[in-house]
């Protein structure tokens, strides 16, 4: 392909992509497709002579698209939203284009500037205390982690490095695989998935503890574990707070639990992987109070800030302990200016990076934070309707609404919720995942894409009356 080729076919993807986008709404969300549908319509082999553009691009729609889960139609409510817009996919073009690996200053300065500039913007628009900023003049600061998982890894990971130096120093004859048995970090049974997932990764004992009715997770619970796990010789050194949880979006006591992070002496890192776009409201800027206590923080703006995936903010009071975590120099990754910028590749687990910096600023440009306000507070007040619509039938009840997420169940069993959900599902006009907490299953509705409008919602809860109705005549 070249030049005139690439322009050419580029502007057929463009028209193609925005074709998609704009009638979204006439797909199914959720593909009819059996496991290895595509494996019978490619080759069993690479082509061994160059095929035509116009033949791979007709197998778009013949291939691809059956098999894809639209998680931008607006009748898709399942998990959480990821973000999709237009200036975020124009600053993915760019970063493709330049296409540069930007793991030190050296290796693209603006790779790494853009960065830096960026996290403090977001970070103001969050009313971050300034510690977590460059702008502090301190040690604070901010880096793009691809994931939320990563980056509750690398906070795991950095605390455990932190807890071993110290307790070396208190008792330099104890082994690292001594001390690292006798290690626990801790979060909530409402935590996602990944972090217990980075405690297996960093071979730590993780004490999951049990939240209140709500899923919310209180100071009293961590102190009396922490407490607990010191009698029996344990060294408590993590803690990860959820704000917004995968399950219901409920919120921890962070107010609480800081403190008590902070007179244990334990690295507190918070999750707010979903919840946390929505900080940038001055009415619910309230939820992160107590962020002050917090040794690190993440949110997404790949999920609710309307920049594309992968897109992961992650904040430390004290870049040091993240970046001498693993500190390694070879040669090759030196250069003349070290220690004036960050040199990224010391701050996450991969060497390489994307110019990711480039959709966060034209998303933060071509929205302005009133319109990213606005786009939150839409989904919010969608929420809010179909909560309304839940409420108004007898036949529910309501288990949480909370941000863009309403948890709600069929008055009765499990059972009968799990056949709905799955004749809702295997209908296929609307997606739909469930949850289950203290043993209560329930269906989540979330608002995910930013196409969804009121006639959205209406539908969807018109396609959930049907199934109920059916399932009902049923039984
Ligand atoms: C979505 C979510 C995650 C996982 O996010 P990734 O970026 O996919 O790793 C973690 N925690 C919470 C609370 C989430 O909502």
């Amino acid at each position: 392909m070249d030049a005139d080729e690439f322009r050419r076919h580029g502007r057929e993807m463009i028209d193609y992509v925005a074709n998609y986008l704009e009638t979204i709404r006439l797909r199914r969300p959720f593909p009819d497709v059996k496991p290895g549908y595509l494996r019978e319509l490619v080759p069993d082999e690479a082509p061994q002579d160059p095929e035509q553009w116009k033949d791979i691009f007709k197998d778009i729609e013949g291939i691809i698209m059956p098999g894809v889960t639209h998680w931008h139609s607006p009748q898709f409510h399942a998990y959480f939203p990821t973000a999709n817009s237009y200036p975020a996919i124009l600053g993915d073009i760019l970063s493709d284009a330049i296409g540069c690996i930007g793991f030190t200053w050296a290796s693209s300065p603006a790779c790494t500037e853009l960065e830096v500039v960026m996290m403090d913007w977001l970070g103001k628009m969050l009313k971050l205390p300034d510690e977590f900023l460059f702008c502090s003049g301190g040690n604070g600061g901010g880096v793009i982690q691809g994931t939320a998982s990563e980056a509750t890894l690398v906070a795991l990971l950095s605390a455990r490095t932190t807890a071993m130096i110290k307790i070396k120093k208190d008792s330099p004859d104890m082994e690292d695989g001594m001390i690292i048995s006798k290690l626990v970090a801790y979060c909530s049974d409402q935590s996602h998935s990944s972090v217990e997932r980075a405690a297996l990764i960093g071979v730590v004992k993780m004490n999951k503890l049990e939240t209140d009715e709500d899923g919310v997770l209180h100071g009293m619970a961590l102190q009396n574990a922490i407490a607990a796990d010191k009698e029996k010789g344990l060294i408590p050194f993590f803690f990860c707070a959820t704000l917004g949880t995968t399950i219901s979006c409920a919120f921890d006591k962070i107010t609480e639990l800081g403190p008590v992070c902070t007179n244990a002496g334990i690295w507190m890192h918070i999750d707010a992987a979903y919840a946390g776009s929505a900080f940038i409201c001055p009415q619910f800027r309230p939820l992160l109070d107590g962020v002050e206590h917090a040794t690190s923080f993440n949110f997404n703006p790949h999920k609710w800030l309307q920049v594309n995936f992968d897109c992961s903010a992650m904040w430390v009071k004290d870049k040091r302990l993240v970046s001498e975590a693993f500190e390694v120099d070879p040669l090759y990754l030196k250069h003349e200016n070290q220690g004036k910028m960050p040199d990224y590749r010391h701050w996450h687990i991969p060497l390489g990076r994307r110019f990711r910096s480039l959709k966060l600023w034209f998303v933060l440009r071509m929205y302005g934070q009133k319109g990213l306000q606005q786009c939150i507070m839409k989904d919010v007040n969608l929420a809010k309707d179909f909560e309304s619509y839940v409420k108004a039938d007898q036949r529910f009840e309501i288990i949480n609404t909370s941000m863009g997420l309403v948890c709600f169940r069929l008055q009765g069993d499990n059972d009968t919720n799990e056949r709905l959900l799955k004749a809702i599902n295997d209908e296929g006009r609307i997606h739909l995942v469930p949850s289950k907490m203290k043993g209560k299953y329930f269906l989540r509705f979330a608002v995910c894409a930013s196409r969804t409008n009121l006639g959205d919602v209406k539908f969807a809860w018109q396609v959930i009356q049907d199934a109920t109705e059916n399932l009902l005549k049923e039984t």
